[in-house]
């Protein structure tokens, strides 16, 4: 059988750990042709050994010694710095992960649409900047998009495509985080350990952050309409804490078609690898018998405002939401690093968004020069409310 070439942009990342870990365990099937990081070099460089790649790139210019050091004697070329990282998404594969973490994911994610292959889509924040003009580019080059977030997998799976027309509901689940029970006072002093502690998923720092805030599920259902092509208020957040059924579409008729399995990003990672087949992955299997209760709730707004403003954002258009999620990348930084409170993050992203000109977007260097100007009124934001 003819092997398959893979390329995982972001690669030393939680998803693109999960997906080395796939690929890894049946060699002979694939072929790697390049793999990128950012810091982490010398993670960057073992999976590039483990899985003989032809390219291994670190986006961290000031890294280029340290990596080509690590891969010396080796057949791998090395490269360094952002660009490299958008010219390894260039290499000729089959099949691209895409799991660069936040908009800096945009530029890389656009090459691999023009190259017109398989995109393994799990950087949603591309679409949450950029959803219209990727979308439309992923027509124009027929090029194939599997969603890996696994809500989006998940709705890709029961959505049926001859009964598009029959949907009448996009339920997409929650955990609801790990303040999913905590009211504002506790959630005012909440430490980053306490907020990147999530009870079901081991993720990054960011989507963990978001995932408290809620503002994760803001980014999915933005995600959803631009990957299904449904209007907001078709999609509906259901708060489900044991992360087991994984989205679902509900049917004119009455019907619901759910999607259930371990929280483990590799049954969603193995779903794109293999699609429009399925292959074994090493995930636990989902015993009934050890499940008490599947349980769900209504999403709580007033605690979890950042599922408000994503909606609000996704209705005024994408410049609304590229700023909401430009704001977000950098709030969330900001608490990362002790410099705000849990509950500044929100705050500061809705009034980013309120002060930002919200010019329409029509091209990617478009959307960047909004993303530049957000992060800089963000920023603005941010020593304001550091002084007070
Ligand atoms: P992560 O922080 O663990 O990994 C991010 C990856 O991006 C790393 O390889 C890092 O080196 C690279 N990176 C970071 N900054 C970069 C930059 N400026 N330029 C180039 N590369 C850079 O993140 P993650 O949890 O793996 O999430 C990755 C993406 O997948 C996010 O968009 C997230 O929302 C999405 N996602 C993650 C999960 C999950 O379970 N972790 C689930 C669904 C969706
Ligand atoms: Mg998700």
């Amino acid at each position: 059988m003819a092997q398959k070439s893979i390329t995982i942009l972001g690669s030393t990342g939680s998803i693109g750990k999960s997906t080395v870990d796939i690929i890894r365990r049946e060699p002979d099937k694939y072929r790697v042709a390049a793999l990128t990081g950012n810091q982490n070099v010398s993670l960057l460089a073992e999976q590039a050994k483990l899985l003989n790649a032809g390219l291994a790139v670190t986006a961290d210019e000031t890294k280029y010694a340290e990596l080509k050091e690590l891969l010396s004697g080796t057949a791998v070329r090395v490269g360094a710095g952002f660009q490299a990282v958008v010219d390894a998404a260039k290499e000729d594969a089959d099949w691209t992960m895409s799991s660069i973490v936040g908009a800096a994911g945009l530029l890389p994610t656009m090459e691999v649409v023009k190259r017109g292959r398989t995109l393994a889509l799990a950087n949603k924040e591309t679409l949450v900047c950029a959803g219209e003009i990727v979308m439309k580019a992923i027509r124009e080059y027929h090029t194939t998009l599997i969603p890996v977030d696994s809500e989006h997998s998940a709705i890709f799976q029961t959505l049926e495509e001859k009964h598009r027309g029959a949907v009448d509901r996009i339920l997409l689940t929650a955990s609801g985080g790990p303040f999913r029970e905590k009211d504002a006072a506790f959630m005012e002093k909440a430490t980053p350990e306490q907020a990147v502690a999530h009870p079901n998923w081991s993720m990054g720092a960011k989507i963990s952050v978001d995932s408290a805030t809620m503002m994760n599920k803001g980014l999915e259902i933005i995600e959803a309409c631009h990957l299904f092509n449904f209007p907001v208020d078709k999609i509906e957040v259901l708060v489900h804490p044991q992360s087991i059924v994984h989205s679902a579409v509900g049917y004119v008729d009455g019907s619901v078609l759910a999607h259930m399995g371990m929280p483990d990003m590799r049954t969603p990672i193995a779903y794109a690898l293999a699609w429009p087949d399925r292959m074994i992955s090493p995930t636990a299997r989902l015993d009934f018998t050890k499940i008490s209760a599947l349980t769900f709730a209504a999403p709580d707004e007033k605690r979890f405002p950042a599922l408000r403003l994503a909606k609000e954002c996704q209705a005024k258009g994408q410049t609304a939401t590229a700023v909401m999620n430009a704001a977000n990348e950098v709030a969330v930084g900001a608490f990362l690093n002790r410099r705000i409170g849990f509950s500044d993050i929100v705050r500061i992203v809705e009034k980013v968004v309120e002060i930002s000109p919200l010019d329409p977007v029509s091209t990617i260097q478009e959307v960047i020069a909004a993303d530049g100007e957000a992060r800089k009124t963000a920023e603005r934001c941010l020593a304001e409310r550091i002084k007070n």
